[in-house]
């Protein structure tokens, strides 16, 4: 018998050399590289101690997608140019329900980026317990500067070739950066059109007078504030009080600042891809959301509106505002190793993604030497897509939940999810790593039910 000391040397190197395949078979997906070695490298502990998964190619088999879509998408604008985009949608790993993740339009969407989203929805949807599989999709579609109509083109055009994919049973898009409300509904429309079947739980983040879940819309942001919330706990600390940094100014963000200024906590700013707004009265929520869900514009456009409380700051980085807790809410890799040292140097305590993977690994680093509570998306933002499965559960049994029921079910949710992470990390000599936590307990959910289900 090797000593376990060695046992986890081996299965290291071995996690190294699968990880160096993965690199040689999908060239240029740098985003889901990256995805993919977050978490190989925490998962040494569970796979030496349990032999019969490397047996079983387990790993090798997550991260191959079951089914990888790509399609083209056709469409008029409104001078009648016929535009082309391309589709995505990965449906990576069903052991666990019908894949289940949101949609993006954004000029920045390719394979790589989707792979990398579809890989972290199987591990943050196997977390939430609710019986969902992952999955991912998009288009490299810019929604911004079109309008309505050309928008409802887009959407339908893409549902067109998607709806042949999709099912309650099978494969359940969501929302995400670009897809918002209004998108689902016309993505819904068309879905409708084609089948001849009103099938409200083939797509989640609906209108709530059609099928909709109540708190479906706050409920990444407010999840992300409630996990944050018991890692402050956890080390003595409320959210009360506190001041906090919360980029991005799209869904996630709003209800991030909803949620943290009803706890009692401080929010100052707010960015989008141009800026940063600083308000030293604290965020004007009410004129937020009139600028941005309401006029769709921009954040500069909040800052001119608000009076002598707020400055815009053109580019720059967001986290240069000193601040006790940072929670970025916007995209990929928007915090750095040089904006984690700025935050640490201010005296951070704790750093939650509200956003997918928007901690550079460097930084992730940097925060985990200085001992900040840092919360990983998978486990942190995990209450959106665990309200869609709320929402899936209200349309199969045709009912309506009240608002406080849902939220009473996502904040049971987010206590589970963190003290799973937490507990997981101490099991495995990780203590206070929710990032080894939420991988390692992720993980093995999804390969118990891999391996009962046989080699498929
Ligand atoms: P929205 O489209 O509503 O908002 C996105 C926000 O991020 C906007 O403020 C946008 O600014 C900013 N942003 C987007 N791309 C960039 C970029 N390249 N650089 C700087 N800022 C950028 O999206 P969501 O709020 O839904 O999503 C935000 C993040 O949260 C994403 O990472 C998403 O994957 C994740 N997430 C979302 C969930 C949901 O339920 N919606 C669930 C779980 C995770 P601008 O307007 O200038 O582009």
């Amino acid at each position: 018998m090797p000593s376990t000391a060695t046992a986890l040397q081996a299965t290291t190197a071995w996690l190294e050399s699968v990880e160096a395949d993965i690199l040689r078979r999908n060239p240029g997906e740098p985003e889901f590289h990256q995805a993919v070695r977050e978490v190989l490298e925490t998962l040494a502990p569970v796979v030496a101690a349990r032999p019969e998964l490397r047996d079983a190619r387990l790993v090798e088999r997550l991260v191959e997608p079951e089914r990888q879509l790509v399609f083209r998408v056709t469409w008029q604008d409104d001078r009648g140019d016929i535009q082309v985009n391309r589709g995505f949608r990965v449906e990576f790993n069903s052991a666990l329900g019908p894949y289940k993740g949101g949609l993006r339009f954004h000029p920045s969407v390719n394979l790589g980026i989707v792979k990398f989203l579809g890989f972290e929805q199987i591990f943050k949807n196997a977390l939430t317990g609710l019986g969902i599989g992952g999955g991912k999709g998009g288009s490299d579609f810019d929604p911004r500067g079109r309008s309505d109509a050309e928008v409802m083109r887009f959407c339908q055009a893409f549902m067109t070739e998607l709806h042949r994919h999709l099912g309650e049973h099978t494969d359940v898009p969501a929302g995400d950066i670009g897809v918002g409300g209004r998108e689902i509904g016309y993505l819904f429309g068309q879905y409708r059109r084609i089948t001849n079947r009103w099938e409200g739980g083939v797509l989640t983040g609906k209108g709530t007078g059609w099928g909709g879940s109540l708190i479906r819309t706050e409920a990444t942001g407010y999840g992300n504030v409630l996990f944050t919330a018991e890692m402050l706990r956890k080390r003595g600390e409320d959210l009360a009080g506190q001041q906090v940094t919360v980029s991005g100014s799209g869904n996630v963000a709003l209800y991030t600042v909803e949620k943290a200024q009803a706890l009692g906590a401080v929010v100052r700013t707010v960015s989008d891809s141009a800026g940063y707004v600083v308000d030293d009265k604290g965020i004007d929520l009410e004129l937020l959301k009139q600028v941005k869900e309401v006029e769709r514009g921009r954040v500069s456009d909040y800052a001119a509106r608000r009076g002598a409380s707020a400055r815009y700051v053109e580019g720059g980085s967001v986290w240069d505002v000193p601040a006790d807790v940072a929670l970025p809410s916007a995209t990929q890799n928007e915090l750095s190793e040089r904006d984690a040292t700025t935050l640490v140097r201010n005296g951070v305590k704790a750093v939650s993604e509200g956003a997918n993977m928007p901690t550079t690994p460097e930084a992730v680093r940097v925060l985990r030497d200085a001992g900040v509570a840092f919360g990983p998306a998978k486990a942190a933002n995990a209450g959106g897509v665990a309200t869609s499965a709320l929402e899936m559960r209200q349309n199969a049994s045709r009912e309506a939940w009240p608002a406080a029921r849902v939220e009473d079910e996502l904040a049971q949710v987010m206590r589970r999810i963190h003290d799973t992470a937490y507990e997981t990390a101490e099991r495995h000599g990780r203590p206070g790593d929710y990032v080894a936590g939420a991988n390692i307990a992720a993980f093995e959910r999804v390969a118990d039910a891999m391996l009962a289900q046989g080699v498929i």
